[in-house]
């Protein structure tokens, strides 16, 4: 979805009088994008990701429920909704862009009133679609990805490794003495707190294939795909220097006057058949490794311990 409110709806249909009609209904509160064909339909649908596809069923060459079927197996396009143009009383049409996956039609001749509301519709469902797909996967608090997309990304990033063998390494890292911060400063500091360390965090875990995340409380993990113990631990190392930067005071911590963090590194070689949790179980013992040496410093499993 565009950032701002106007959507992006992308009109399908061999006829240029009927491209001008539909484009008259919305361009002033939508973008516009057009096609005239099926092919350039599908090229169109995969690169500027629409929001809304108004599909025109009767078109030369490549028909309307073509263009859909292909669209529905696209994991890019797949939950792109699809408006189909459908002549007059063709029932038999309507009935099988519904079961292609349309989400619903409009007749010709267009009734410019009815084809605005339907599609209008359509865009505030796939809003409201896009929003929660969005919080299912981040912490509302940090803006960070939340736990369930730790886990997940975790899992997958193991399955496409393990065809490598490639490595994969994780971070946890704990706020040090969060609860004595959260007791004495309350809990408006404590959650600002977390955003801050959080934002650092985000910064310092930078490559695309990358994540950090909110673990739960103030605990997070970090994914680093197709990296090397040592170079985990440097990037852990990194962070912490970044929070103890940030110099948040810290009345009640006993390790220092500023907020610090206690950083767990381990690393998995990816192989098929072997769950990933494995290797957070072992980043877990290296984060109360550091805690129990001192906290506000990185511990990284052992070479013998891979
Ligand atoms: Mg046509």
């Amino acid at each position: 979805m565009n950032s701002d409110h106007r959507a992006r709806i992308l009109v399908v249909d061999d006829e240029p009088a009927n491209i001008e009609l539909l484009a008259g209904i919305f361009e002033d509160e939508h973008e516009v994008l057009f096609a005239t064909n099926g092919k350039r339909a599908l090229d169109l649908a995969a690169s500027a990701r629409p929001d809304v596809i108004l599909l025109d069923v009767m078109m030369p060459g490549t028909d309307g429920f073509q263009v859909c079927e292909w669209l529905k197996s696209e994991r890019a396009t797949a939950n792109v909704p699809v408006i189909f143009i459908t002549g007059v009383g063709d029932t038999e049409g309507e009935a099988r862009g519904l079961e292609l996956g349309a989400v619903d039609y409009v007749n010709k001749p267009i009734n410019p009133p009815v084809v605005r509301l339907r599609v209008q519709h359509q865009i505030e469902l796939k809003r409201a679609r896009d929003q929660l797909t969005r919080m299912a996967v981040t912490d509302g608090l940090t803006g960070l990805a939340n736990r369930r997309q730790f886990e997940e990304t975790l899992e997958r990033e193991n399955a496409r490794l393990a065809r490598t063998g490639d490595a994969l390494s994780v971070i946890l890292m704990d706020i040090d003495y969060f609860k004595p911060f959260n007791d004495t400063l309350g809990h408006v500091r404590g959650d600002d707190c977390l955003r801050e360390v959080s934002r650092v965090l985000d910064e310092t875990i930078s490559r695309p294939a990358d994540l950090a995340a909110r673990y739960g409380g103030e605990e997070f993990g970090c994914i680093l795909p197709e990296t090397a113990l040592e170079d985990a631990a440097a990037v852990a190392e990194r962070v912490r220097e970044a929070i103890v930067e940030l110099g948040v005071p810290h009345p009640a911590s006993e390790v220092a006057d500023h907020v610090t963090a206690s950083l767990g590194v381990a690393t998995l070689h990816c192989q098929p058949r072997q769950s990933a949790l494995r290797v957070v179980a072992r980043a877990d013992e290296q984060l109360y490794r550091a805690k129990a040496e001192g906290r506000n410093r990185v511990c990284a499993a052992g070479s013998a311990e891979r």
